[in-house]
């Protein structure tokens, strides 16, 4: 019998090799046929030192025997208030409350309904919320509802709510942007927040925008009393080049989703920081206003052990440093990549580099990007492009080598399949 194994974002009936991976460390995966794949996209954009680190495998190994899980409603265990305090004191100014769940999709349904809860407490109900065109945020209800429509959601979008897009401010389109943002912050039917991804748009297709086009969105919403969230479920922990990507901009949202990094990528949890106001309104002593929301397994312990040892590997050791260096070496090759004729609108912001495969095939449903996927895994690389977008996203110990092997296939694709 086949695997009875459903895997995410496969069609199983295209019968593409489904690598069977034993172990990994670094940026390598070891795969039980004795091959050995580079992590070119730090599986699903989630390992940033690297795979097994052993600060954090130590840390999962110990907090395992010790505190395995507990209820987190009205409990606490030390991880979980190390790392809440850690990610106060990391987060931009004003951030002062911390609230688990664990995945970057749940950490956006709770920023949803901590902004309606926010207006519903302040006597204002309110319940639009603004996107920016080609987000992505997650695949369960709400965090679908606020991405862009289209093949991802399109199944389910009677189950779906309205949301008003802003236009994704492409170069020398940003006043459009913050023309329809202020439109939007001012219409008679109030928004109670704009969701956007500070500066890079990941599953969009690695579209990247200017920080100062998000200082003045931050800004516009500011003024006009609309709560803005940022969602750094990809752009967190140093992808971009900073711990967050809204450093850059100089700005702090009244809420901030962090999830896939948050553990180094070894454990999944996440955590929606909140701005004290939102907290305080959701403070009674009426049971019926507190925040309505939890799952089994909130601030698992094991999770926030390994959380605790990433926020202190981010504290004891040059981790910009390390990303500073690995930008520089993917910007070289990005640099020679950009010279190909197959390629256009190269693109990079700190470790996160894409350009597009100029072909008429475009769009994620497009043929070219399983042929492209079985052409990288044949050279022993793990690269899933988006459609004809093709990007890197490796973890931090990736060597200029292992970025050699990984820039050297794609110009390859670029002979081939442009
Ligand atoms: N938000 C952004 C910006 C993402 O890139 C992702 C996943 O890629 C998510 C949310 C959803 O995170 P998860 O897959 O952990 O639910």
């Amino acid at each position: 019998m086949s695997s009875p194994v459903w895997h995410p974002f496969t069609q199983h009936g295209l019968k593409e090799p489904i690598p069977l991976v034993e172990r990994a460390e670094g940026a390598l995966l070891y795969c039980a046929d004795g091959s050995t794949l580079i992590d070119g996209i730090s599986s699903w954009w989630v390992t940033t030192h690297g795979h097994c680190h052993p600060r954090i495998a130590a840390a999962i190994a110990e907090q395992a025997g010790r505190l395995d899980q507990l209820i987190f409603a009205a409990h606490t265990h030390e991880p979980a208030e190390t790392v809440a305090r850690e990610l106060v004191d990391l987060a931009p100014e004003g951030l002062t409350r911390v609230f688990f769940s664990d995945s970057g999709s749940t950490s956006v349904e709770v920023a949803l309904k901590m902004a309606l809860g926010y207006w519903h407490r302040r006597g204002e109900p309110r319940h639009r919320i603004l996107v920016l065109e080609h987000g992505y945020h997650g695949d369960t209800i709400g965090a679908m509802s606020v991405g862009e429509r289209g093949v991802f959601n399109r199944r389910y979008e009677p189950l779906l709510f309205d949301v008003g897009t802003i236009p994704f401010p492409a170069e020398g389109r940003e006043q459009a942007t913050l023309d329809a943002l202020e439109r939007a912050c001012t219409a008679p039917d109030k928004p109670a927040a704009f969701i956007a991804e500070p500066l890079v748009l990941g599953a969009g297709g690695m579209l990247v925008y200017s920080a100062a086009v998000l200082t003045e969105m931050a800004a516009i919403c500011r003024r006009h009393d609309v709560l803005w969230i940022a969602d750094e479920v990809m752009t967190g922990w140093g992808r971009t080049g900073t711990l967050f990507a809204v450093e850059q901009a100089g700005v702090a949202p009244d809420i901030l989703c962090v999830a896939k990094g948050l553990t180094g990528g070894a454990l999944p949890l996440a955590a929606t920081l909140a701005s004290e106001p939102i907290f305080q309104a959701h403070w009674s002593n009426d049971r019926a206003d507190m925040f309505y929301h939890s799952s089994s397994y909130t601030a698992n312990p094991i999770a926030c052990a390994a959380a605790k040892a990433n926020t202190q590997i981010w504290r004891e050791e040059d981790v910009l440093g390390r990303i500073g260096a690995l930008a520089r070496d993917i910007g070289d090759h990005l640099e020679t990549l950009s010279a190909h004729p197959a390629f256009s609108n190269p693109r990079q912001l700190g470790t996160i580099a894409a350009v597009d495969l100029k072909t008429g095939d475009t769009g994620y449903l497009s043929d070219i990007a399983p042929a492209l996927r079985a052409f990288f895994l044949e050279r022993q690389l793990l690269l899933r492009p988006l459609g004809n977008i093709l990007y890197v996203m490796p973890p931090y110990c990736t060597t200029n080598e292992q970025l050699d092997r990984l820039f050297g296939a794609i110009a390859e694709a670029g002979d081939r399949f442009g």
